[in-house]
């Protein structure tokens, strides 16, 4: 029997997922003492949680949440039920990051929807859900919002179509299997300094409909690639693949960490960097490599290198022996945060970009941050377009952020950097998991693409990606804005904060014509309909298809002046 490394347990999850009942079951298994946070805070209070929320306001439940969390988090052998909201506070987060497992427990929305109808005793907080017509998508919505905290769990516990000694049994489990690995890997367990930044060995998880898969984000995790391959259940060769830039000046350090987990490693860079390697033809060069290295379908490919590599080296891993297993070690912060996240790869066409492509998901992914380092600024920029695109979408409490520590992003402050790169990929591990082949939610990250893929087709791709998305991002605002769906505040907010990181927010002297072509020709793509994402309000977009044309070319005209 192993020694006992883990003292905590934190259950979290939307409520109607059990986290109670669990709690206590979990808790009975183990010899331990389950705990309900909710009931910490209405002793701590000496009042229901109902008159907390009348008398004092949300904010003050959130404190007494905190305070409760942190109290606990001192206790040892304790299962903690932990409120739905509790994961969106950060403090919350590292408290119970630091102090023990943390258990997300899952359900789909109208699982939850049937278990609060049937439990007379749901909680207070759960009440004004079920209170409307359509309780099911009001769960939902909130559940969508959280969605990329719970992801930040270690481990995620599904509870549809199981009873709760079910999802208990899988929860001890879990912590049983945690502690046994710490006890095999005492260098492992946390020093109390370490505690307070996130770390490589919490990986943010994608649950795809076809694969679930660990991002590991962190600095300095290049030098552990193999042995997080080797975690993942990976073995035997690997060809690494990436371009001239990239490969001189990370090839050695991934290779010699992959040749340390005894991979047997082989490099290949393709002859150029950059968006015209992204072919039919370069595919085929390295088809040819894999052909006379013999490889087969247990070989592994290995994308080292931006968006472009990814998506190349992605392509050649879907169709290569009709597929081989993939990772994806993303090098620039745009694909950090997004190109490397969800599956999609693909080659471009002369007719378009993307237009030959496939969904093959990764393995796992492996974003080593220090390498920013090497990346020219120019491309850091316009990374940064995407985690403010993000932000705007889906998280107030990011854009802030991004707001208040755009100089230490900038200029690649470790623990800044690493925890903003953490939670674009817990935003888009979140979306991709809800839609993976983009029929439904994920169309929200396509927020200003309408107009900047237009405009960078009309630039020629002369312009890069990220800065024709900001130009896009503030051509979506203005046409909600005119629409009354936008207020006027976040339209300013987004272009301050663009302007902040030294993003674009028009393109004087581009021809508008061409744009409106360019975007005719996404409109034949879209069967006849552009389809515009808008936002709402900073962190909400919906999506519309019936902006009127006028406005548009009114709105582009705007932008191209
Ligand atoms: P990129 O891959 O061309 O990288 C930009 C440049 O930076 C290249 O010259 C590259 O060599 C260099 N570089 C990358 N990392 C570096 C590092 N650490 N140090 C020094 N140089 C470095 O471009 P990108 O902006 O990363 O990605 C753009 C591509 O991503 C486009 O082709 C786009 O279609 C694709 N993309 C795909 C998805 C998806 O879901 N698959 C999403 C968004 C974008």
């Amino acid at each position: 029997m192993s020694k006992q490394l883990v003292h905590r347990v934190f259950l979290t999850g939307f409520s109607g997922t059990g986290k109670s009942t669990v709690a206590a079951l979990v808790a009975a298994a183990l010899g331990w003492r389950a705990v309900d946070s909710d009931e910490l805070i209405e002793q701590a209070a000496g009042r229901p949680i109902t008159e907390i929320f009348e008398r004092d306001g949300e904010q003050r439940f959130r404190e007494l949440e905190r305070e409760a969390i942190a109290r606990v988090a001192t206790e040892n052998d304790v299962v903690v039920a932990t409120g739905g909201g509790a994961v969106v506070a950060v403090e919350n987060r590292r408290t119970m990051a630091a102090g023990g497992l943390v258990i997300a427990l899952e359900g789909r929305p109208v699982t939850l929807a049937n278990r609060l109808r049937d439990d007379g005793d749901a909680p207070a907080s759960a009440r004004p859900l079920l209170a409307g017509a359509d309780p099911v998508n009001r769960i939902a919505e909130l559940k969508t919002q959280r969605q990329r905290f719970y992801a930040l769990a270690d481990a995620l516990v599904e509870t549809d179509y199981r009873t709760a000694e079910e999802v208990a049994a899988a929860v001890t489990e879990r912590v049983r299997a945690a502690d046994a690995w710490f006890s095999d890997h005492p260098d492992r367990l946390l020093t109390p300094e370490e505690r307070d930044g996130p770390h490589p060995d919490e990986p943010i998880w994608v649950e795809a409909a076809s694969r679930r898969y660990p991002v590991y984000v962190g600095w300095g995790l290049l030098d552990r690639l193999g042995e997080l391959l080797e975690q993942a259940g990976l073995a035997g060769t690997v060809h690494v693949i990436s371009d001239p830039e990239v490969m001189s000046r990370h090839g050695d350090r991934a290779v010699a960490s992959l040749r340390r987990a005894e991979f047997q490693a082989y490099p290949f860079a393709t002859d150029a960097a950059g968006e015209e390697v992204k072919t039919l033809e370069t595919a085929s060069l390295v088809y040819d490599v894999l052909a006379q290295r013999k490889a087969e379908r247990s070989h592994t490919i290995v994308a080292l290198g931006g968006g472009v590599i990814g998506d190349l080296a992605g392509f050649v891993a879907a169709t290569y022996l009709r597929g081989l297993p993939f990772v994806q070690a993303p090098t620039s912060f745009l694909a950090m945060v997004d190109a490397a996240i969800g599956g999609k790869v693909a080659v471009d066409h002369h007719e378009g970009k993307n237009l030959i492509g496939a969904f093959h998901q990764p393995r796992l992914v492996v974003a080593d941050v220090s390498v920013l380092k090497t990346l020219p600024r120019q491309k850091l920029v316009e990374g940064c377009a995407e985690a403010i695109k993000h932000a705007l979408i889906l998280d107030p409490a990011l854009l802030t952020d991004l707001e208040e520590q755009a100089d230490d992003l900038l200029h690649l402050e470790p623990s800044v950097t690493v925890d903003i790169v953490r939670r674009n990929v817990a935003i888009k591990a979140a979306v991709v998991s809800e839609d993976e082949r983009d029929t439904g939610r994920r169309a929200i990250l396509n927020y200003g693409h309408t107009v900047g893929h237009a405009i960078e087709a009309a630039a020629g791709y002369t312009m890069g990606h990220g800065a024709a998305d900001a130009i896009g991002m503030t051509a979506a605002a203005e046409i909600g804005r005119r629409l009354g769906v936008t207020p006027e505040a976040a339209v300013k907010r987004q272009r301050a904060v663009l302007d902040r990181f030294g993003l674009p927010t028009s393109r004087p002297g581009l021809n508008a014509d061409a744009v409106f072509a360019a975007m005719a020709l996404d409109k034949k793509v879209e069967a006849g309909k552009l389809r515009w994402v808008l936002l709402e309000d900073i962190g909400r977009a919906s999506v519309h298809s019936d902006v009127p044309e006028e406005l548009v070319r009114d709105v582009v005209e705007g932008v191209l002046t």
